[in-house]
Formats: structure tokens, sequence, C-alpha cells
């Protein structure tokens, strides 16, 4: 209704420049512009001195060089981003989509097959366009500052195990949805959405029980100080926990960090063979806290209930645009179709997106403050955890000032200063 209204009052200006085509781009610019600016504030923000409470942490070259890892970093994004930016104008422009639809509809019949093939192509051209940035980033500049542990082999094999496990998975689901949109009329969105929701709970289930073991190695914790103390912590907090596992990070990165997947009986508890390496029993107690701190704060739960909401705005807004001849017009098509129309709303979704993202990384920095006040509270050791944040921020050679419109744009944690700062005021 309100996508009606508004292609109405724009339906008579057609010799001008379609307004969804004047929509997306201001919205790349805009986002291309802020990005940019954040970048540029967070490199000037950067300090020769050491922040006080980094004094005995760091030394000064470890220091250095986590400056030009940011460095490096933020210019390598601007790169790769520039060129997917150019690559997609250079198709959109060149009146690639609709030349991709005439070849495709010149072999196939079937709607959701069309469909199934357009967008996969799509979706590989996306990906080709990525690799050469993956293998300089894995291989030039993570090697550079000590991260890369990962050899080539282990690179294609990662790149195969992706490749078929998001076809076993993405193309039942892509099929499922394009045929709700292809045949259920006005039901499609809400009967997507379900079908999403099923999903997305089962994959809570399948992630760390099936996917995840294809990727690495998980060892159940060996006996000993370090599982009795993190037994007895989840005991002393009324955490139901069987068992923690060790997983092999240091397979692929040096990086070290601690996480916590899925749902009831499946959850798991996983700390990297890298973080084990460098830290006492009490931190790794304290950083198992902040773990556990998630799950009795409900933080998964409510996470999960933002991702089904915003799913159904989503696939809801995608009813009203599905079919609307601007957006097809935007991309010089002549023929809808579903599938291209699920393809041109995900590029008009993008600024909305993107003012979603920003959100739900407000609250995901609100979480992970909640998360660290629960595990200094809990643990009795505040110092310990602050020890182990220390350790883990020179570690990974995590930037000690971030820019703040930098962090309101990208941060789904808060910066380290901030969380030291906050845990120091627990008692
Ligand atoms: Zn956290």
């Amino acid at each position: 209704m309100i996508g009606g209204l508004i292609f109405g009052a724009f339906a008579d200006r057609e010799d001008n420049m379609n307004f969804i085509a004047v929509i997306i781009l201001i919205a790349l610019g805009v986002n291309l512009l802020l990005h940019i600016i954040a970048d540029v504030c967070n490199l000037k923000n950067l300090r020769t001195e050491l922040p006080d409470a980094f004094r005995d942490w760091y030394d000064p070259k470890r220091y250095r060089d986590s400056q030009e890892y940011l460095r490096v970093n933020t210019k390598f994004e601007w790169l790769a981003s520039s060129v997917s930016l150019a690559v997609f104008l250079a198709v959109w422009f060149g009146h690639g989509f609709p030349l991709l639809d005439q070849w495709v509809r010149s072999f196939l019949q079937s709607p959701i097959i069309r469909g199934l093939v357009y967008i996969g192509l799509l979706v590989a051209a996306k990906a080709l366009i990525s690799l050469p940035f993956s293998v300089y980033s894995t291989f030039v500049i993570e090697e550079r500052f000590g991260f890369n542990r990962t050899d080539a082999k282990t690179f294609v094999l990662d790149l195969i195990k992706q490749t078929v496990l998001g076809g076993l998975i993405g193309i039942p689901l892509l099929a499922g949805i394009l045929s709700f949109f292809e045949y259920a009329g006005a039901n499609a969105w809400w009967y997507c959405w379900m079908a999403v929701v099923v999903f997305m709970v089962v994959m809570q289930f399948v992630v760390p029980t099936w996917i995840m073991p294809l990727f690495n190695k998980f060892t159940p914790l060996e006996p000993g100080e370090l599982k009795t103390a993190i037994m007895n912590y989840a005991e002393s907090i009324g955490f139901p926990l069987k068992n923690v596992f060790v997983m092999d990070g240091s397979k692929r990165s040096a990086k070290a960090n601690a996480f916590f997947a899925g749902f009831g009986r499946h959850k798991r508890i996983v700390l990297f063979d890298t973080l084990i390496e460098n830290h006492g029993v009490a931190e790794l107690v304290g950083i198992l806290a902040h773990e556990m701190g998630h799950y009795k704060k409900k933080h998964i739960y409510w996470m999960m209930l933002a991702g089904i909401i915003q799913s159904g705005i989503i696939l809801y807004l995608l009813s009203l645009f599905i079919s609307a001849p601007p957006l097809f017009e935007a991309f010089y098509m002549d023929q809808t179709s579903v599938y291209a129309g699920l393809v041109f709303f995900g590029i008009l979704y993008s600024p909305i997106d993107f003012f979603i993202g920003i959100f739900m990384q407000m609250f995901s920095r609100k979480n992970e403050y909640a998360a660290d006040r629960f595990a200094a509270e809990t643990t009795e050791r505040p110092n310990a955890f602050i020890r182990a944040l220390k350790k883990l921020a020179v570690h990974n050679l995590s930037n000690l000032r971030p820019h703040p419109l930098y962090v309101f744009l990208n941060y789904s944690h808060p910066p380290i200063l901030d969380r030291i700062e906050a845990i120091s005021k627990v008692n």
C-alpha cells in the first residue's frame, strides 16, 4: 500500500533517472563517505605513547606493530571495497543484470530453477571477486604480523567445504523462498518467515554439532587444574556445564579467542588452543565467566529474537517491493521475476541494513558490558579478568584507542580501555 503510493507519485517521471536508482546511489555514497570519515578519524586518533593501563604490557616495537596493523588493514579495506563497488556499478550500468537474465531464460523454463541459476551465478561472481583479497589478507597481511598459520591446503579445503555447505544449505532455502513468492501470493512473506525462523532455530543445533567440526577439531578439555576450576565456577553460578572444548584455532591463526555456541544440550563452551597457551587458570576462568554471563543474562535468546523480528520486517518489505515495476526499471530489466526482485530488493535494502546493523551493535556492546560485569562480580577476581583482557588485546594487536565514530559504526564490543574502566568500578 505505502509502496503503491510512493510508486504512483513518481510514475510520471520516466524521463528522469529512476527514483529507486537514485535512492540506492545516494545510500551507497553516504555509506562510503561515513565509513571513510570514520576510518580517517580512527587513524588520526592513533598516539605514539601508550595508555597508562598498558604501560607494562606492551613492548614499544609490538605497540608500533599494532598501529601499523590497523593502517595496513584500513587501506586494504579501502581497496577491497572500491573494487567491489566499481564492479557492481559496472555490472549495473552496463546492463549486466538483464543480460544475465536473457541468457538464463534462453535455456531454462522453470522460474525456480532459473532463479537458482541466476542468483547462484551472481553469488559465485561475488565470491570470485573477493577471493584474491582473502588470499592477500591471509597470506600477506596476517603473515607479516605473525598471525597466519593457514597453509595452502587448509585454505583450499576451507573454500571447497564452504562452497559445498553453502550449496547444501543455501539451495533448498532459496528454492523455498522463491517458491513461496512465486506461488503463495499475499501469504508468501509470512510463510517464508516461518520457514526462516525454523531454519534459524535448527541451525543453532546444526552449527555446533555438525558444521563446526568440519572445520576444526574439538577435544574435550583434559581433567586437571583448569577443568576443575572451570567446573567449580560453573557450579557456583548454577550453569549446567557438561564439557568444555578446546578448538585447534592454531590451525588457521595465532589469534586467540573463546566463544559459546548453540542452545540446550547442544551448547558448547569453546576455548581456542591459542588462548590456553597464553593464559593462567584464573584468567581463563574469567574469560569463560564472561561467556557464561552471556548465557545467564539470556543475551543469546535476545539476539535470536532480534534476528527473528528483523527477518520478519525484511520479508514483509520484500513482499511490498518484489514485483514493483520501478525496482526492475532501476536495473534496466524489461521482464519481472521473483528471483531478480529478490536480488534488487537485497541491494535496495542494504542502506536499511546499515542502520539496523548500527542498532544491533549498540545492543551487542551493551551486552558485552553486562557480561563483563557478571564475570567481575561472580569470579571475585576482577583483576585476573582484566589481566586476561589486556593480554588478549596485546596478543591480537587490538587498537587501544579507536575513534568514537569508528566504534559507533563498526564495534560489536566496547573498546578495551572502556571495558577495563567499567570492570574496575565493580566491587
Ligand atoms: Zn562477549
